[in-house]
């Protein structure tokens, strides 16, 4: 027998609620509509199959609730609705695609009874549903982690950062990799998420921190000097007022000035508690550790981060600069990004650099420093090593 598709509707017109739930009964769904928030997320099962959101609400607006959908990992396909002009439905999308969310399509308000039967009948059959191609998700055991952590098995790459104007390394990004004994090197992504979970995520961070401050130093970019050194931070796990102190402490056991430190932060749409975070971020600030706000343009509100983060550096995400050479949009976006980076006296870098092209496009606009493939991936402290020899050399042959 056919499972019974499971509907959700939220919008704050109970009339379209009341329309769409006519019409999805008669075609044979089980559908429930509100008109809050709050009674959405408790009718909000791991069943549900799919979800019509209005993306204009006066108590919670839908973007908000898309956020606590990505928060809830929903996997349920999502169609939004609204009134508002395509545009803005579209970058909802793209925003929804960020938090990991199954986005199936838009309807487009007033909307007849015939164009939502079309998506009724499109999206709501089972197959449809499937999320795209997503893997069997393997929840780590804790006991795992807490082995791996015992046992050293967290090694970090590193990938250098290029200042364009003259073509040298200046930095180098830390990025945490679990050397597995038997499934070999496991990236962030699989493990980063549920260490978060587990609470054991500031662990990880000082393994990172102390690991890339005895590394760094061999990293040299030819005067000698060693380059600086950034390193990973969710914004969640700043809760520790002793944060700044034990850093700076750590990076003067290592012979590392805590100025070649930058922290780089993410996820920082809604801090939890603000005066605690600020307390923490202001503090490295005066101790000289620069702040970066990573994946900047994909967060959940950007003016709001800018507000709250005392940076001195802005990393363009990789979504950016992918698509610049592709859409005008993207392009005067990471235009504007690096305008406003400037004004407010920051650093910008972009991420994922791939082609000549890209670059090219960057140094026109004037971005400060890249990071990407095209200059390397990600290498383990010594391929890193013969990396900057024979990265040096190209640069002199081009200087001379
Ligand atoms: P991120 O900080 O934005 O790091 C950039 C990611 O983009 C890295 O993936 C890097 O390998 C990849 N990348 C670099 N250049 C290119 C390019 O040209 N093209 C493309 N397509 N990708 C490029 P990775 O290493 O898998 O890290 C993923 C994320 O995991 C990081 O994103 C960061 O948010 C998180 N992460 C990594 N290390 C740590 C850590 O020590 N602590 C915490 N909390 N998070 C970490
Ligand atoms: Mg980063
Ligand atoms: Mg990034």
């Amino acid at each position: 027998m056919k499972a019974i598709q499971k509907i959700l509707v939220i919008d704050d017109e109970s009339d379209v609620g009341e329309f769409v739930s006519a019409a999805a009964d008669a075609m044979g769904f089980k559908c429930t509509a509100t008109t809050d928030a709050k009674t959405f997320l408790e009718a909000l099962t791991p069943d549900t199959t799919l979800i019509l959101l209005d993306l204009l609400m006066p108590d919670m607006d839908g973007i908000e609730l898309l956020r606590l959908l990505g928060e809830r990992k929903c996997k349920a396909g999502i169609v939004l609705v609204s009134g508002v002009g395509k545009r803005v439905m579209e970058t909802a999308g793209q925003l929804a695609q960020v938090l990991g969310l199954n986005i199936l399509g838009h309807l487009q308000k007033p909307f007849r009874l015939a164009e939502l039967e079309e998506v009724l009948k499109q999206h709501a059959a089972p197959e449809a549903l499937q999320p795209a191609k997503q893997g069997p998700q393997i929840v780590i055991p804790k006991e795992e982690l807490q082995q791996a952590i015992e046992r050293g098995e967290f090694v970090l790459h590193y990938q250098p950062q290029i200042e364009i104007a003259t073509g040298r390394v200046i930095g180098v990004e830390a990025l945490v990799r679990w050397q597995h004994p038997e499934r070999g090197l496991i990236f962030p992504d699989n493990f980063i998420g549920r260490m978060e979970e587990l609470n054991l995520i500031d662990e990880l961070g000082w393994i990172v921190v102390n690991r890339g401050m005895s590394e760094v130093g061999q990293f040299t970019n030819g005067d000698g000097k060693a380059v600086m050194l950034s390193v990973n931070a969710s914004v969640y796990s700043l809760h520790d007022l002793k944060f700044p102190d034990t850093l700076v402490s750590l990076a003067e056991g290592h012979g590392v000035s805590p100025a070649d430190i930058t922290i780089e932060i993410t996820e920082s749409g809604l801090i939890k508690e603000l005066s605690r975070t600020l307390d923490i971020l202001t503090r490295l600030r005066m101790k000289r550790v620069k702040l970066s706000i990573d994946d900047f343009g994909t967060g959940y509100a950007m003016m709001q981060q800018l507000r709250n983060i005392p940076a001195t550096e802005l990393k363009i995400d990789k979504s950016f600069v992918q698509e610049m050479g592709n859409s005008q949009r993207y392009r005067i976006m990471a235009q504007k990004t690096i305008e406003m980076g400037h004004e407010l006296g920051m650093h910008v870098i972009a991420e994922g650099v791939e082609t000549k092209e890209q670059l090219g496009l960057l140094r026109e606009d004037g971005c400060d420093s890249v990071q990407g493939y095209y200059f390397s991936r990600p290498l383990a402290p010594k391929a890193l090593v013969s990396w900057l020899e024979t990265y040096r050399s190209k640069l002199a042959v081009c200087a001379g």
